[in-house]
């Protein structure tokens, strides 16, 4: 098969590969038919995300139809049409019956805290990603659901991962009525956190980010205002004078670690492996929430250390909550909000890319050419 392969730092092809096949009772094969490139992608192309092998195969968000399953497989059968949750998780162990469904405990023996994520390099299970005319998937009865008849692949593909984490962030920001909520970032989650935040009671939303076109849409799509973060000295006292100088109550960090990749987060990610990329958005958010305050995080951060102004969020009495999306348990609701039209997911694409011009592809995504959002790959064949 064809799929996309990672060859290095700001390396990746596309290239023949060995097709998936099923290794397990409860694995099924999907054909892709819709792959997205998400921001977490760009750790892994730049090289931040420890143990990328050569050869290894991104992506955590596809969508496909099923082509075969294992002899214990007994909800999916071949020609189904399947969204996948970037988590892979076992459905039965103690997380998995707690709804913990990014904190499976048996597909990623080898990690204490990060759990399962497809194409998301070693250190997140190994697990080849969708990025790929074929893709396995395990649990096959437990991760994938069945598209419905009237939602559209690529609404469908962004149910996989930057939808549901949007709407998770905002959730975790216990938001209540007439609450301030700030996000930081204005990629896909963040403009989904910003549109579900209005969905649960805020009274303002404003979207932080430096690329205006992103804030553009930020404004157009999540009806929020908007903060361009290069355009003032010092955007926390910026945001603290939008918010009668005591703060946001909630504020979301929609961005992680750095994935941009600058001079300083090379040397100590790649080389030194002592900082897992930068916590700026965190940072700003720990600064800008009033005291008393909650802190949501769904932006990626690696495993490795991060230089986090955690007595600043002590001596302010903040709440902070995080986790990667437990993507399965949103999707009811979810499906519920865009049958009644409250959310397009595909209005955030901006591009279709064929896989065989993925590299392209990365290199558009990574260096924010021609107001790129969000970028979907299509293999040939679907
Ligand atoms: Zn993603
Ligand atoms: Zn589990």
């Amino acid at each position: 098969m064809r799929a996309m392969v990672y060859r290095g730092p700001y390396r990746v092809r596309v290239e023949e590969k060995d097709t998936p096949a099923i290794e397990h009772p409860n694995d099924a094969i999907v054909r892709v038919t819709r792959a997205a490139i998400c921001g977490s992608d760009l750790h892994l192309y730049h090289g931040m995300m420890p143990d990328t092998r050569v050869g290894f195969t991104f992506g955590h968000e596809f969508i496909g139809e099923v082509h075969e399953v294992g002899p214990s497989v007994q909800k999916v059968k071949p020609g189904d049409r399947v969204m996948v949750p970037f988590n892979v998780f076992c459905g039965t162990c103690f997380f998995c019956a707690r709804g913990l469904y990014s904190n499976c405990q048996n597909v990623n023996p080898n990690a204490t805290a990060v759990g399962g994520i497809y194409g998301y390099s070693h250190t997140c299970g190994g697990y080849d990603g969708g990025q790929a005319e074929y893709v396995r998937v395990p649990f096959a009865d437990v991760g994938p659901g069945l598209i419905p008849e009237w939602l559209d692949d690529d609404d469908a593909v962004l149910l996989t991962d930057a939808l549901p984490t949007g709407y998770f962030g905002a959730q975790l920001g216990d938001i209540v009525e007439g609450d301030v909520v700030v996000v930081y970032g204005a990629g896909p989650v963040g403009l989904f956190a910003a549109r579900s935040a209005w969905l649960m009671g805020a009274g303002r939303v404003i979207v932080v980010d430096h690329l205006d076109y992103r804030l553009d849409k930020a404004r157009e799509f999540a009806h929020a205002e908007t903060v361009c973060f290069t355009e003032h000295g010092d955007v926390v006292l910026h945001l603290k004078h939008l918010t009668e100088g005591l703060g946001a109550d909630v504020v979301i960090d929609a961005v992680g670690a750095e994935a941009d990749g600058n001079l300083l987060q090379h040397v100590t990610a790649a080389k030194l492996k002592l900082q897992g990329g930068s916590p700026v958005a965190l940072n700003w958010a720990i600064d800008t929430v009033r005291k008393g305050g909650t802190v949501s995080v769904v932006g990626a951060y690696g495993p490795l250390f991060s230089a986090v102004k955690f007595g600043d969020a002590m001596n302010k009495g903040l709440t902070l909550r995080m986790n990667q999306c437990p993507v399965k348990r949103q999707w009811p609701r979810l499906l519920e909000h865009i049958r009644n039209g409250y959310f397009k997911p595909s209005d955030v694409v901006t591009h279709h890319i064929p896989l065989e011009h993925i590299p392209e592809g990365y290199h558009m995504f990574s260096a924010k050419l021609d107001n790129c959002i969000k970028p979907i790959v299509v293999p040939s064949a679907a």
